[in-house]
């Protein structure tokens, strides 16, 4: 049996055509799998019903399982979803006013071992397949609606350049068969150099955001071992090769640690780093959890920080948490495990992103 959400475009085509039918069934699937996210090929009613149960011998419709969802006091949303072979993975959406974002996971779990990141912290499991990635926001659109989803970010759970063709394939879909721009479209990374170049290969590219915490090598490799491999240097190099659209930015983040990266001396090195590049820095207040060796700096010092960024030329803003009443924030996501028992917050900012 074949899972129809599990076949690229071509493939479903093929599939369509092994069967001795028509090209347009290939179209009407298409419809009813990804813009009237149909169930079940029962739901087809476009489709003769002696087609459906001919289907329905070699095929199906496969869905995530809802396994549990909070809703934050300001309208931010956590769910977990259930996968076929048992794992789970987390999706928040967050409204914005006009703006509804849908913040997806490319893997269960992460091996990128950032030492601020809870979600890091169980290790990884496994990568996301494309259509279990563009599964998340075909729920959370169907659990939603009437709410249209006007942006996706690849921030939740995983580094999504570790599974890049998984995301190339998921960013596809969801441009082509979900409608939605790719310029609503922000795949970040933890800063995986080579990858970078490969995304940039993509056409039209989509955003790209960069997780940077430090703007020293010796501080950033504590921080993510990424920087080992990939120094700081490399990884701006590849910021400033990355292909942007006119009027389009790269997004740094940056989460800020009390007497760790928010002095005088780092955003002076942040601004010589960033300069040139077309960019917004987004300042993430580090938001503590249970065990955390880190401290979130005072109010005022997060405001000295973005001021003095900003008079230096360069867009900062300081990115509030939300839904931290559920614990869906950046880097605190933790698939398989009930948000209930691991409050994290939920909003703007992953562990290591924050590009909204
Ligand atoms: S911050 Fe991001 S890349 Fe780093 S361990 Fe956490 S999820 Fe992985």
């Amino acid at each position: 049996m074949v899972n129809l959400k599990s076949l690229a475009e071509e493939e479903l085509a093929g599939f369509v055509r092994s069967l001795g039918l028509p090209a347009y069934r290939t179209r009407q699937l298409l419809h009813w799998i990804y813009e009237k996210r149909a169930l079940s090929l029962q739901e087809m009613t476009v489709l003769p019903k002696a087609l459906r149960e001919r289907l329905s011998r070699a095929a199906y419709i496969g869905n995530l399982t809802l396994l549990d969802r909070s809703i934050s006091a300001d309208g931010a949303e956590k769910f977990l979803f259930g996968l076929d072979d048992g794992e789970a993975v987390e999706t928040v959406l967050i409204p914005e006013g006009s703006r509804t974002t849908i913040c997806v996971s490319s893997q269960v779990g992460c091996a990128m071992n950032c030492r601020f990141c809870l979600t890091g912290r169980g290790g990884f499991v496994r990568d996301l397949k494309a259509h279990e990635i563009v599964d998340q926001v075909i729920a959370v659109q169907r659990l939603c609606a009437p709410r249209a989803v006007t942006n996706i970010v690849f921030m939740g759970t995983g580094e999504p350049l570790k599974n890049l063709s998984n995301v190339i394939e998921a960013v596809r879909r969801m441009n082509g068969l979900l409608k939605i721009s790719r310029r609503r479209i922000t795949v970040s990374t933890s800063g995986v150099v080579p990858e970078i170049d490969r995304l940039a290969g993509m056409s039209p590219s989509v955003n790209l955001a960069v997780s940077l915490n430090a703007a020293t090598d010796e501080l950033r490799s504590l921080l993510m071992p990424v920087n080992r491999r990939y120094p700081i240097r490399s990884l701006i190099s590849a910021c400033r090769r990355y292909p942007l659209e006119p009027r389009r930015r790269i997004t740094f983040e940056y989460i800020l640690f009390d007497g760790l990266n928010d002095s005088k001396r780092d955003a002076q090195r942040l601004v010589g780093l960033l300069r040139g590049i077309p960019s917004k820095l987004n300042l993430i207040p580090f938001n503590p959890y249970d065990g955390a060796e880190f401290r979130r700096p005072a109010d005022g010092k997060v405001e000295a920080f973005r001021d003095m960024i900003q008079s230096r030329g360069i867009t900062a803003v300081v990115r509030k948490s939300r839904g931290r009443d559920i614990l869906a924030a950046c880097g605190q996501l933790r698939g398989g495990q009930s948000p209930r028992e691991h409050p994290v917050c939920m909003s703007e900012t992953t562990s290591c992103r924050a590009a909204l």
